[in-house]
Formats: C-alpha cells, sequence, structure tokens
C-alpha cells in the first residue's frame, strides 16, 4: 500500500479528505500556508446538500448553525412586491439536511479542528513552493526551507494552486472573470431579527440580497462588474471604497433600507471571481488535485466549497478500490469531471441572469419567475442528490 499522503492545504476539502484517507489506514498529514486554524478573511458561502452531508459526517451541524444564515431565498422587484420565493425546508426530507450560509473562516476552522480531533496533523505556517516526483516518492518543499516526503500528494490548495503550478508549469493560469464578488455584515436597529430566508431584489440597475443570521447580523452580497483586474494591493485598500460608492449609486432608486445596509458597514468584502482554465489532466502518478485547485467555479450557485467536499468521497472511494493511486487519479478524474464542468456552465448562466435588467425582460420576469423557481426544485435535484 502506497500509504504515506501528503495533503497541501487545510481550507474545506484538505482537512475532511484528510480525516477519511486517515480512517481508511493511510498515514496523513496536512500542510497549511496560514499560521492558524481559520484566519477570517471576512467571506461568507453556501453549503448545499451534496456537500453539506459530506461535511456533517465530520463536524455537527449545530456548530455550523452558530453564527449562520438560512439558504431559503424570496425575490422581489424594485417595487418590493415578492415574486418568487425558493424555501428548502423540502430539502431535509429529500436530503436530510438543508441550505445554510456560514463564513469561510469558520468553516475553514471548523474542518481543521475535526481533523485535528481525529489525530490528523495539521502543520500551519507551511507554505507549499515546489513538488518533485520520483519514482520512489513525491517531496514538497515549502517557504521556510524544509520538506516533506510521501508516496502520495494532494493538492487542495485552492484556486492558485502552487502544487498545480509545480506539476503542470506549462497550464493557463486562472483568469479574471470581470466580476467582484462583494458584500458585507452590518448591524442596524430595525433589521435585527433572523429572517427565514435570503431577501433577493432585482433593483433598478442590479440586484441586491441580504440575509439576518441567527446573531442579528445583516449579511449581504452583491456582484460588482469591474472590467480591470484589480491587484492585491487595490483590494485592500481603494477597491472597497470603489465598490461601496459605486453600490450606492446602483441602488439609489432602490429601497433605501439597502443604502442603509452599504452604509452601516465597515469593511466591504471584495472577492475577485477567477475561472481556472480547463486541465487536461488533474493528477500525474503520484500528485492529485482537489477542490478549487482543479477546478474552481464562480459563486453564483454556491457550489464551490460543496464540489470540493463531493471530491473528497469520491477520491477515498477510487483509492480504495483501484490497483495503483495513478489508475485511482484517472477514475477520480474522468468521474468528477464532467460533473463539475456542467456546474460551472450552470453557474456563468445565473451570473449573466444578475446582470442588468431591461424593462421588456423584467416584465416577464416578475411574470414568470414563480413557474421557472417551482420547475428549479426539481432541476436542481442533480446537483444537490448527488452521493459520491
Ligand atoms: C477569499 C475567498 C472568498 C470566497 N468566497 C466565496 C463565496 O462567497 N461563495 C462561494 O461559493 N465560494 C467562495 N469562495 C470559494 C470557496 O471558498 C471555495 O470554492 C472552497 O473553499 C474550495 O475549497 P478548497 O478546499 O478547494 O479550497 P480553499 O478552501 O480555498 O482552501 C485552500 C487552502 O490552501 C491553502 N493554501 C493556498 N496556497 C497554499 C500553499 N502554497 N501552501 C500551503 N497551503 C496553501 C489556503 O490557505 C487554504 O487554506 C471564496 C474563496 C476565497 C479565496
Amino acid at each position: 500500500m502506497n500509504n504515506k499522503v501528503i495533503i497541501i492545504g487545510a481550507g474545506i476539502a484538505g482537512p475532511v479528505l484528510g480525516i477519511q484517507l486517515q480512517s481508511a489506514g493511510y498515514n496523513v498529514e496536512i500542510f497549511e500556508a496560514r499560521r492558524n486554524t481559520g484566519a477570517e478573511d471576512g467571506a461568507f458561502l453556501g453549503l448545499t446538500p451534496n456537500g453539506l452531508n459530506v461535511l456533517l459526517r465530520f463536524v455537527p451541524e449545530a456548530v455550523l448553525r452558530k453564527d449562520a444564515t438560512t439558504g431559503s431565498m424570496r425575490f422581489y422587484n424594485q417595487q418590493g412586491k415578492e415574486i418568487a420565493a425558493l424555501m428548502t425546508d423540502y430539502q431535509r426530507e429529500l436530503y436530510h439536511c438543508e441550505t445554510l450560509q456560514v463564513k469561510r473562516h469558520r468553516l475553514h476552522e471548523a474542518a481543521c479542528r475535526a481533523a485535528l480531533e481525529q489525530n490528523v496533523p495539521v502543520h500551519f505556517g507551511k507554505k507549499c513552493v515546489r513538488v518533485d516526483e520520483t519514482e520512489q516518492g513525491v517531496t514538497v518543499w515549502f517557504s521556510d526551507g524544509s520538506s516533506a516526503t510521501g508516496d502520495i500528494l494532494i493538492g487542495a490548495d485552492g484556486t492558485f494552486s502552487a502544487v498545480r503550478n509545480s506539476i503542470f508549469p506549462g497550464a493557463a493560469k486562472p483568469v479574471y472573470n470581470r466580476n467582484i464578488s462583494t458584500g458585507g455584515y452590518a448591524r442596524l436597529p430595525e433589521l435585527s431579527a433572523p429572517l427565514d430566508a435570503i431577501r433577493m431584489t432585482f433593483g433598478e440597475r442590479g440586484f441586491f440580497a441580504y440575509n439576518v443570521s441567527d446573531k442579528g447580523e445583516i449579511w449581504w452580497f452583491n456582484n460588482y462588474y469591474r472590467a480591470d483586474e484589480p491587484t492585491r494591493e487595490e483590494v485592500k485598500t481603494v477597491l472597497k471604497d470603489e465598490i461601496k460608492n459605486e453600490l450606492l449609486r446602483i441602488h439609489e432608486h432602490d429601497d433605501p433600507l439597502f443604502s442603509r445596509i452599504i452604509r452601516a458597514t465597515e469593511q466591504v468584502i471584495a472577492y475577485p471571481v477567477y475561472d481556472i482554465p480547463e486541465l487536461a489532466r488533474w493528477h500525474t502518478r503520484r500528485v492529485c488535485l482537489v477542490g478549487d485547485a482543479a477546478h474552481a467555479t464562480s459563486p453564483h450557485i454556491g457550489q464551490g466549497a460543496s464540489l470540493g467536499l463531493e471530491d473528497t468521497e469520491c477520491l477515498v472511494k477510487c483509492l480504495g478500490e483501484a490497483a495503483t493511486p495513478e489508475a485511482a487519479f484517472a477514475a477520480f478524474q474522468r468521474l468528477r469531471q464532467p460533473r463539475v464542468e456542467k456546474i460551472i456552465k450552470s453557474a456563468r448562466k445565473v451570473g449573466n441572469a444578475k446582470s442588468k435588467p431591461n424593462r421588456i425582460a423584467t416584465w416577464f420576469r416578475d411574470r414568470l419567475i414563480g413557474f421557472f423557481i417551482k420547475a428549479q426544485v426539481k432541476k436542481l435535484h442533480w446537483i444537490y442528490g448527488y452521493r459520491a
């Protein structure tokens, strides 16, 4: 057995994969660039039943539901009239859990804690810079000059994967897709009771969505179109004010509540969205990519984290059944790639539909959205009902 597994990245997929491989008899070690379990990055994300059911095997639902919002949605037109609702309570019967929104850093923290509690070592402050593969094994080099060697290595190190760059130096780099996923947290006395659903309004010049968490905090999100890719420095500095001012302008004729929420937000979240050009291969003989490292998707249908979680179950099964790691990695890619690519395409379509409305489209949307939403529940089954 190729027993020693090195995992790079303790985001979402890394720790969950580590726990499953350790239970399957592998000797696992995880290496993470961050200095601690869950460095705060501000963003929040959706977990849908397909991913949530994997995570709930290792993290109790009560932990996730502390500091969370519901995933149901109510849709409104610019006049504030409810035009449709997509509630998630039906999911509990079908999938035994319901979509929810959680803070990304809390998810990282919960996944890391679960791994540490299962005695899977997680080494923090270890930034992978290079991977060398030989006939005998695979060695990872870290920015502090240290290294670790194993039989196989899994790159769970996200969109800008150093593992991917190292094993496929010629692969196309992630492409900025002109959208910045934005949002934030705010508190307003008039809006402090938890809501049953995300309030999603198709405003005059763009959509605005908000919900209120179990802690009485408003979580809002929006899309910001920006043709030029922001630099890292801009993301940390001027971009947030640029977005705040622009969103206030976009929503000036919509419900004044939106502007109050935006103004009450101390730190606007700005998360530039990148597409990873399709990779011909996700693996070599001893190295395999999972999660965003293999297939990042835009956040429009909230599938990034859930796809990474699905990957983990599938890869563990493939490793258990195939004769060699390479055959397992090839089976993993064969099983996962068609689904992942279909979801990436759906996310792009939803992203386009959220863009600026025109009057005729708006008239039809207000009248037909209810039917589409009902049809959507059936249509979403291929996403939410998936089991590896
Ligand atoms: C800032 C940010 C905000 C996001 N917001 C949303 C959102 O609002 N909605 C949504 O659906 N999706 C969002 N996503 C995407 C979502 O988080 C991912 O789809 C999901 O986390 C994928 O899980 P993963 O485990 O593959 O990667 P990640 O969760 O990104 O984990 C990768 C881990 O690898 C570590 N790492 C990176 N490079 C190295 C290295 N060289 N050496 C060692 N470790 C390394 C990182 O620190 C990280 O902990 C966001 C992503 C980012 C980066």
